[in-house]
């Protein structure tokens, strides 16, 4: 479908994965203007929204993106009439290692936290996650944590956001951003045609960074992949077996389709445009199986593939104002969480869109934060340093 050049809206948001569709969800149900929502591909959330792992993690120790966690998983248990017909999380529990330094916050956080957190010794690790090889650590299990349904969230967010107004095309790849007098006022796109807007939101996953920079903008956000096996059906897998996500181990494995999905945490950084399969990986992972699931170890593939977590240098997502440019808005660099943070990303994109105060959230998010003219990158207790650890596991 050809971009529709003879729409102005208020909000043109390009990129219509979750970051967009979140977005203009929000923006559509306050009425807060018109929304078209654009996107490259004949099918809406084609890339990271459609790659992820289906991970319901809400233990996040950068402080203010496990509030967007929490704030989310409240919309997900309990999603507004309408939203779908089917659950969008299975909550298997997930179990992971929590260091030291966070140890305190982490219980301060398991206190409030719908269900709680217990840690979980030797036995208890062994009795949860017996297909797993034990190692010392802080071990934990968030009982509501688990899967999420990815597709079912992202065709909620679209559905509502149309029933509200909102318009999505899709085929419709933006070029350039439109600049007069050093304002964005929308877009080109690769049939020539051109859109005018009040404000232009780049939800581009990884390509966001090339868009803005196009258009002056001084951010920069790093596509990084990573590769996700499903091994073959097995008969030993329990479906319901939780999460196991090891920071220090450097994998995760859930049950999926039969199988077992797993990730070795890989994260180079890549070009968009060739975020291929690398098979060298395989043997990282061929490795995390033997040395974490043993009894797995002559486990076959079936499924092999991998997309890209998209980061800021802090890398906390990036949501709000550009700090230089007129007229664009971000709603980037969704890391490794955009699923999970999904219904806090658009209620907080919506507020800063729209004006509303959404007080330190925003400032801790605002894209003014990574070229030192505003924004507030020391929001929570952690360093940059430890926050990089927590957002990119
Ligand atoms: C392997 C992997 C595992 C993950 N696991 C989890 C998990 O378990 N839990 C979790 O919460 N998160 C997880 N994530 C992170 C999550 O998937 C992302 O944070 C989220 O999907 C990012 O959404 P997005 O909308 O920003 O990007 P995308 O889904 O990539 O959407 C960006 C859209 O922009 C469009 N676009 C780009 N350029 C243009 C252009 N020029 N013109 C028009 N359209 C354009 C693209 O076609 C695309 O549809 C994982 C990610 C990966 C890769």
């Amino acid at each position: 479908m050809a971009a529709p050049e003879h729409v102005s809206p208020d909000f043109l948001i390009v990129g219509g994965g979750i970051a967009g569709a979140a977005t203009a969800y929000e923006l559509a149900r306050r009425g807060a203007g018109s929304v078209l929502v654009v996107d490259r591909e004949p099918v809406l959330g084609a890339h990271s929204t459609a790659k992820n792992a289906g991970i319901l993690r809400t233990w996040i120790a950068d402080e203010p993106t496990r509030e967007l966690a929490l704030e989310s998983l409240a919309f997900l248990e309990q999603p507004p009439a309408g939203f779908g017909d089917v659950p969008l999380i299975d909550p298997v529990g997930l179990v992971l290692e929590v260091r030291d330094a966070d140890a305190a916050a982490f219980d301060a956080w398991a206190a409030r936290r719908p269900g709680g957190a217990l840690r979980l010794d030797e036995r208890e690790f062994t009795a949860r996650a017996p297909h797993v090889a034990w190692r010392p650590g802080g071990w934990a299990l968030v009982p509501g944590d688990g899967r999420l349904d990815a597709a079912a969230i992202h065709a909620g967010f679209v559905a509502g956001a149309r029933r509200a107004g909102a318009r999505f095309v899709s085929e419709a790849r933006v070029t350039e951003l439109l600049r007069d007098a050093g304002r964005v006022v929308g877009a080109r796109f690769a049939d020539g045609a051109r859109v005018t807007a009040g404000c232009t939101v780049v939800a581009a996953g990884g390509w966001a960074s090339a868009l803005g920079a196009d258009a002056g903008s001084p951010l920069r956000f790093a596509p990084r992949r990573r590769h996700l096996l499903v091994t073959a059906v097995d008969d030993r897998v329990d479906p319901r077996w939780p999460v196991v996500w090891s920071d220090a181990g450097r994998y995760y494995v859930r049950p999926e389709s039969g199988g077992l999905l797993v990730c070795a945490c890989d994260e180079a950084e890549v070009d968009p445009d060739r975020c291929d399969v690398d098979a060298a990986v395989l043997d990282v992972i061929a490795e995390r199986v033997a040395s974490n699931l043993p009894r797995f170890a002559d486990a076959g593939a079936a499924h092999y593939w991998c997309g890209m977590r998209t980061f800021t240098d802090d890398p906390r997502f990036a949501i709000g104002w550009d700090p230089t440019v007129e007229g664009l808005a971000w709603v980037a660099a969704l890391g490794g969480h955009g699923m999970t943070c999904s219904a806090g990303v658009g209620r907080l994109a919506a507020d800063v869109l729209t004006g509303v105060d959404a007080g330190r959230p925003a400032r801790a998010f605002d894209p003014a934060r990574l070229v030192g003219s505003g924004g507030d990158a020391d929001e929570g207790a952690e360093s940059a340093e430890t926050r990089a650890d927590a957002l990119r596991a």
